[in-house]
C-alpha cells in the first residue's frame, strides 16, 4: 500500500498521461486513505455523483496503468488497492499475500509478504497468481 499525499495524485495522473478529472482524483484519495482494499460497491456509494460506467472506466484505466490492483474478497466482489511503485503499465508486481477477514470482510494487502516465485509447467503463460489467506484480522481476533 502506497501512502500518497493528496498533492501527489495530480502528478501521478500526469505521469500516466491521464486527464486530471475530479472523479479520478477522488478515487485515488479514497483508495489511498484506507489500509485495506475498497470494494467496488463501496466506491459506488461514495462516488454517487458519477455513473457506474464512468467509475468502471476509471478503475480499469488505473488497473491498466499499474496504479491500482484488483483483489477479490470471499464473496467474489472486486476490491481495489493502490499499487506499489514497482508497478507499471501492463506490468503489475503485486505479488504479496492478501488476507481476507471472514468477520469484517476487509481485504488486507500484506505488502511485506512476497509470494514465492511459482514456476508453471512448460506452455503455461500466467498473467498473474491469486493467493490469499483467510481468517480473522488483528482487529477481529482480539479477545473481547
Ligand atoms: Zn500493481
Ligand atoms: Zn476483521
Ligand atoms: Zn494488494
Amino acid at each position: 500500500m502506497v501512502h500518497t499525499h493528496n498533492n501527489n495524485f495530480e502528478s501521478l495522473l500526469e505521469k500516466h498521461h491521464l486527464k486530471k478529472t475530479g472523479p479520478r482524483l477522488k478515487v485515488l484519495s479514497m483508495l489511498s486513505a484506507k489500509n485495506v482494499a475498497t470494494s467496488q460497491p463501496d466506491l459506488e456509494g461514495v462516488m454517487n455523483d458519477i455513473d457506474r460506467v464512468t467509475l468502471y472506466r476509471i478503475l480499469s484505466a488505473f488497473e491498466e496503468k499499474g496504479i491500482i490492483h484488483k483483489v477479490f474478497d470471499l464473496n467474489g466482489t472486486a476490491n481495489y488497492a493502490m499499487c506499489s511503485p514497482a508497478c507499471d503499465e501492463d506490468h503489475h508486481h503485486d505479488e504479496h499475500l492478501h488476507f481476507n477477514c471472514t468477520n469484517c470482510k476487509n481485504v488486507y494487502c500484506l505488502d511485506e509478504l512476497h509470494l514465492p516465485e511459482i514456476k508453471l509447467p512448460k506452455g503455461f503463460k500466467p498473467d498473474g497468481f491469486t493467493l490469499y489467506a483467510s481468517g480473522l484480522c488483528p482487529k477481529c481476533s482480539k479477545p473481547v
